[in-house]
């Protein structure tokens, strides 16, 4: 019998927002001197009372209409119990029965075609302190900045078939969170936890498996994507093994790159949920919501779909470009002066155009981010303007300079912000297609490598790109390679 995994998750983002979730304390968590964050109420201090901020339920609710969830009129929190020394109330102010975000969906791509992956539901709570455990001593410390950081925990329905899938569905939340500004995201700085339920049915069954493995500790999308592999493989031997699989809670070892039984699972009875007698039932009226919707962005696929429709531009590299919206902006900034440049020189072929912004995607996604990645800059603080970007595109497209050259000019243009007919001015790197001046590269190359010429000329046709890139070289890659390509084949005939 052959099976599949049913995967769900289960996410906390961490909300950017001025203060705390309940009180006015700075929501500040990463970096900082520890405990210096702090007041009576994320401490939890006797008789002190949590207010509402309104930041974060206006965040909550912008995320949710991105996830096109159904957001409630009328939200309550609650109070989660258990003990832990990162928790100083006993408890967490989390939602129960009333979640702000009520069902939503989002598509997918997969290489099947889309996908919607439905979300459950998505609650805004507190987050807990941190315990630091310094080596070789026989205590701990406790740091409260993080307590009561406001947290949207989003779970999904169990709709994933793959681990990968799971891993473009975190990447996609992600993008979605810095297009609204509402978390940076990072999933190393734990702004972005995620846990996954995991369990494995019958090829074809329709019914859910009666067990459910959650797996917790996984701090980045690799992560996520080996640890459900691994439980994939450690459930399937089991069962094919005739063994039962027990619901419980396991780890995800980096070091072991393994997930390690942990506990029973609990079940929300464990916690003893009643409503937080200290905050109001909470009314948002749909003026509000409406108010909010107004404010939401392009989000990325929706860019995304209009950049392969508009542009043409394959899904790996569209992606690649929506995904920071710094990034999109940068590279719509760049079509724009590329239609005027066209324009300006007459290039009428709407071909051409669109070929030309494919190529720009392509420098965007490649040598571009590259040189931003070097340098830890964003598109939006790189002396390339998106003008002279475009200029240069223009003039690959014109032949006036080879791809190979203008890798050398894009590496200047990023350092000295310098326009990109005056570096091939100043370099010398105009592209050369003049063929009186080229047959004579290529005639040189030929004598210079005879055993390759005899391989040409006995059929193997493959030789012929050796020759192109020794004309290359020696014309300093300012050869025009489609004219050396039909030299070569003239000469070898
Ligand atoms: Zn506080």
């Amino acid at each position: 019998m052959s099976y599949q995994p049913v995967i769900g998750l289960e996410i906390h983002l961490q909300i950017k927002t001025r203060s705390k979730m309940f009180c006015s304390s700075p929501n500040s968590p990463d970096g900082d001197e520890p405990n210096t964050h702090i007041c009576e109420v994320c401490t939890g201090q006797p008789g002190s009372l949590p207010v509402v901020n309104k930041e974060a339920l206006d965040r909550a609710i912008l995320m949710g209409l991105s996830l096109n969830c159904e957001i409630a009129h009328s939200t309550k929190f609650d109070r989660k119990n258990y003990f832990y020394p990162d928790l100083p109330k006993g408890y967490q102010i989390s939602q129960f029965d009333r979640p702000i975000c009520g069902s939503g969906a989002v598509e997918i791509q997969t290489p099947a075609g889309p996908r919607t992956i439905r979300i459950t539901r998505a609650h805004l709570e507190e987050d807990a302190g941190k315990l630091i455990h310094p080596a070789g001593a026989q205590y701990s410390l406790v740091d409260l900045n993080r307590a009561g950081v406001p947290l949207l925990e989003i779970v999904t329905e169990p709709d994933f078939q793959t681990p990968g899938e799971a891993k473009q569905f975190l990447q996609g939340l992600r993008a979605i969170a810095r297009y609204l500004g509402v978390s940076d995201a990072d999933m190393e700085k734990g702004h972005l936890r995620c846990d996954a339920n995991i369990s494995m049915r019958p090829a074809g069954a329709a019914e859910l498996p009666n067990y459910k493995v959650e797996v917790k500790n996984m701090n980045s999308f690799r992560s996520v994507e080996a640890a459900l592999a691994y439980e994939i493989k450690r459930q399937t031997e089991a069962l094919e093994a005739g063994r039962t699989l027990a619901r419980e809670t396991r780890g995800w070892s980096d070091a072991k790159q393994a997930t390690l039984s942990q506990r029973s699972k609990e079940g929300s009875d464990d916690y003893r949920y009643f409503p937080e007698p200290d905050l109001p039932i909470l009314h948002i009226d749909s003026a509000h919501i409406e108010e909010l919707r107004k404010q939401l962005p392009e989000l990325p696929q929706q860019k995304l779909a209009r950049f392969r429709s508009e542009f043409g531009l394959p899904a790996g590299i569209g992606w690649q470009i929506v995904e920071s919206r710094e990034m999109a902006e940068y590279f719509e900034a760049t079509v724009s002066e590329l239609k005027e440049w066209f324009s300006v020189q007459k290039i009428a072929s709407s071909e051409a155009i669109k070929e030309s912004i494919q190529e720009a995607a392509r420098w965007c996604a490649g040598l571009f981010t590259e040189l931003l990645n070097r340098n830890g800059v964003g598109p939006k603080k790189t002396k390339i303007k998106p003008e002279n970007f475009a200029e240069l595109l223009t003039l690959i497209s014109k032949g006036e300079i080879s791809k190979t050259a203008a890798k050398q000019v894009l590496t200047q243009m990023f350092e000295t912000g310098d326009d990109p007919s005056n570096i091939i001015e100043e370099q010398g790197l105009k592209q050369v297609s003049d063929t009186g001046e080229l047959a004579t590269i290529v005639e040189k190359v030929m004598a210079d490598n005879p055993k390759v010429v005899e391989d040409v000329r006995a059929g193997k046709q493959q030789a012929i790109g050796f020759l192109v890139g020794k004309v290359m070289a020696a014309s300093k890659g300012k050869a025009n390679p489609q004219v050396v390509n039909q030299l070569l084949l003239a000469k070898l005939k």
